[in-house]
């Protein structure tokens, strides 16, 4: 299947950037240049803002019965071409082909829900304190064209539970996808405009991320701001769209603790988690990354851990041996190198891989690392990578209280049998989601989002079609 380059889609066209400007997409795999995706100029943007603005006033005044059913029939595109897109994906991104179709299948289930969740944004009807003949009402109206902005280590999921969300909602939304996975994103596009949604209700950009961001946050059309990316980004966007007062939802880095306790299944705590850390070569915003495990326990967690990261076939993403995919760009390879050289300077001991493999391509061992000190970058900073840092501790306060002890609060993991632990995490744990003796399991229904410096709002359940509205108080009196 050769690749092909990709377009911008305004107003329900695909079309090349006004000034004719392009970027190369590379293979992560071999560094070789598989594509072209086009580069906006401020035309471009101009056209798709107002295209955003005349669809948002089409798709606001359907029933929702009616965007519920134009959303069904792009979930059920989604499923019968998820084969051809997995590809798509794999080959921009690196991620093994069956972890590519699999997101692709996951997009579909997340366009069902809120295609159902959409039909269920009601009001409410308030009693008068004094008036009996008053009719006070709490109306939810679609907050209006929405900007979001998505990064590239899921590249289909990361767009899909905004534009669900939005369009279930009633808004329209431009969208500015990576660059580095660009053929993917616009497949997705693609199904819903083959199943007929209406022009200007999606759009699709590519370009400079910063001046695209600049610029669409800071215009008056746009309504709402929807961010997937890293913390210092996202607080540079949050700020914009303050000075502007739009609503955010900001989806950020994470750097997730595994606390597993003396009394936990210390086997099966291993492969759950190991497997877990290992998933999309690490690059994921709720992807385990410090591991607090008992000192009673932490030899022989390492230990199995260890083996699961020896095990893992590395590889093209597109073999079907594959386990594990190159990273997907060369910026997170001298990133993961640095990480290791650090932690390994700082005192830690290299319990498995801690290299490049090979000299084409962006590929890593998978990597634990274990008494890793509590200054080493890789405790402190997001790895977005293929590594496992272990500590130990002793009380599961200590544990929670490290865990706690930086700035993020996206996701988090434990493994106990005690009840009074899981409450006890469950109360105090500094994080949006968290999983006990279980692998992450995201759902449509189930709130996604962070605290602290992991953002703010949530991508999942009800929360997330409530992101995209505002609340209106009517109070009619009968005369
Ligand atoms: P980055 O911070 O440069 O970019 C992260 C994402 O934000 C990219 O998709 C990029 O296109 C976009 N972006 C950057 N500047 C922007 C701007 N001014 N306006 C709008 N969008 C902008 O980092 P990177 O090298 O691409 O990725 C590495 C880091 O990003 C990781 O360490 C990780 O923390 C974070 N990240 C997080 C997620 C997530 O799922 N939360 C996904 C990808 C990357």
């Amino acid at each position: 299947m050769t690749y092909p380059n990709t377009e911008l889609f305004i107003d329900g066209r695909w079309q090349a950037a006004a000034d004719e400007r392009t970027l190369a997409v590379l293979d992560p795999s071999d560094g070789s240049e598989i594509g072209r995706v086009a580069h906006a100029s401020k035309i471009d943007l101009d056209q798709a803002l107002k295209a955003a603005q005349d669809g948002f006033e089409r798709w606001r005044d359907l029933s929702p019965a009616e965007r519920s059913g134009y959303m069904r029939s792009a979930a059920q595109l989604l499923r019968e071409r998820a084969d051809r897109i997995g590809i798509l994906i794999t080959r921009e991104q690196g991620k093994p082909i069956a972890e590519a179709t699999a997101e692709v299948l996951a997009a579909a289930t997340i366009v069902e829900w809120f295609a159902e969740e959409g039909m269920r944004v009601y009001g409410r009807v308030v009693p008068s304190r004094s008036t009996p003949n008053m009719r006070q009402m709490v109306l939810k109206h679609a907050v209006g064209p929405v900007a979001a902005f998505t990064p590239w280590n899921f590249p289909i999921n990361q767009v899909v539970r905004k534009l669900a969300a939005a369009l279930s909602a009633g808004c329209s939304i431009l969208i500015k996808a990576p660059e580095e996975t660009p053929a993917s994103p616009a497949s997705l596009i693609q199904a819903f405009a083959d199943a007929g949604v209406p022009a200007g209700v999606i759009g699709l950009v590519y370009g400079d991320p910063a001046e695209i961001s600049s610029y669409l946050i800071a215009h008056p059309v746009i309504r709402k701001v929807t961010f997937t990316g890293s913390t210092p980004v996202g607080k540079q966007l949050a700020a914009l769209a303050g000075l502007h007062m739009k609503r955010v939802t900001m989806e950020l880095g994470g750097h997730a603790p595994v606390i597993v306790a003396e009394d936990a299944d210390i086997a099966y705590a291993a492969i759950v988690a190991g497997r877990t850390k290992f998933l999309n070569a690490g690059q994921v915003c709720i992807s385990p990354t410090r591991f607090l495990v008992h000192e009673s326990v932490v030899k022989e967690f390492s230990g199995a851990l260890a083996n699961v990261a020896n095990s893992l076939v590395v590889g093209n993403g597109l073999a079907a041996e594959t386990q594990m995919g190159p990273l997907a760009n060369e910026r997170r390879l001298v990133a993961l190198k640095q990480f290791t050289a650090d932690a390994i300077e700082c005192g830690a001991s290299l319990l498995a891989g801690g290299n490049q493999i090979g000299q084409s391509g962006n590929f890593y061992q998978p990597t634990v690392l274990t008494d890793v000190p509590g200054n080493a970058r890789v405790l402190n900073e997001e790895p977005f990578g293929p590594i496992a840092a272990v500590r130990s501790f002793n009380r599961i306060e200590e544990a929670i209280a490290e865990a706690n002890g930086l700035p993020f609060g996206l996701a988090g993991y434990a493994f106990t049998n005690s009840i009074r632990n899981a409450d006890l995490l469950a109360r105090t744990l500094d994080v949006g989601m968290l999983w006990i003796n279980q692998p992450p399991t995201p759902s449509p229904e189930m709130p996604f989002g962070g605290v602290k410096d992991s953002g703010y709002g949530s991508e999942g359940g009800p929360e997330a079609v409530e992101a995209y509205l505002n609340t209106k108080a009517v109070s009619t009196t009968a005369r």
